[in-house]
């Protein structure tokens, strides 16, 4: 029964290590993906600064050819032959005029928004680059502690593997029967006298056989493997 206390000690630990290995590798793909957001949350307020700077641009060289077409249309008013032309080109003038006002408008907003936004943006950088010196910490201490784990995960598989080699092949298999029937749980405890899995009171001439330690129990409720828990060969694990 020692045996099998051990063996099931070991399947908890490492049942609880496996878990421990998986969380982590799913923690280490997250922290990836928190910093793939975060530069692409970046990427996006700079192409943000970089289109409004190029509409600029754009708002900028129309304004240049606004002015132009003013100055040509002003010229050409000592040319006109008559009042119908007279009128057509200062109509022409006027709009010219406007648009170019309304160009002058935006170019001014956009200013205002640009320097707002280059503000945001460096601040945004200085951000991005702490959250990558942050995340890779935390990274390297994922890594440590998945890779630990797996170490610990080897030596107990080996503890295991020897531990089965000596163990009685009758007591595996019942151990595998109940461990599978059971959720992970095949030999329980007895302390005075009670089933610590189902809180059965053992009948006294069954506790009786099981204080003397010498063959295989199981309690006859919930058909778990069962040990005298203050015997002495149980004291140490
Ligand atoms: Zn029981």
């Amino acid at each position: 029964m020692v045996y099998l206390v051990k063996l099931q000690k070991l399947d908890v630990t490492i049942e609880r290590q496996k878990t421990a290995e998986r969380d982590g590798s799913k923690k280490l793909v997250a922290l990836d993906e928190e910093l793939v957001q975060a530069g692409a949350k970046v990427q996006e307020s700079l192409n943000l600064e970089k289109e409004k700077k190029k509409r600029r641009r754009e708002l900028e060289s129309y304004i240049e050819e606004t002015d132009g077409n003013i100055k040509k249309c002003q010229n050409r008013q000592f040319q006109v032959k008559n009042n119908e032309e007279y009128k057509a080109l200062l109509k022409e003038i006027d709009y010219q005029k406007k648009a170019k006002a309304e160009a002058e408008e935006e170019v001014l907003q956009l200013m205002e928004s640009l320097e707002t936004l280059a503000e945001e943006n460096s601040k945004l950088k200085a951000w991005y680059e702490e959250e990558k010196v942050t995340l890779n910490i935390r990274k390297k201490e994922v890594e440590k502690w998945v890779n630990d784990s797996k170490q610990e995960l080897g030596k107990n598989e080996i503890e295991r593997e020897s531990l089965i080699k000596v163990l009685p092949k009758d007591m595996l298999s019942a151990y595998q029967r109940v461990f599978t029937r059971g959720n992970g749980r095949a030999v329980v405890p007895i302390i005075d006298g009670i089933c610590q899995e189902c809180h059965l009171q053992i009948p006294p001439q069954h506790f009786n056989e099981l204080k003397r330690n010498d063959k295989l129990m199981s309690c006859p409720n919930c058909n778990r493997l069962i040990f005298w828990q203050d015997h002495e060969d149980y004291q140490d694990i």
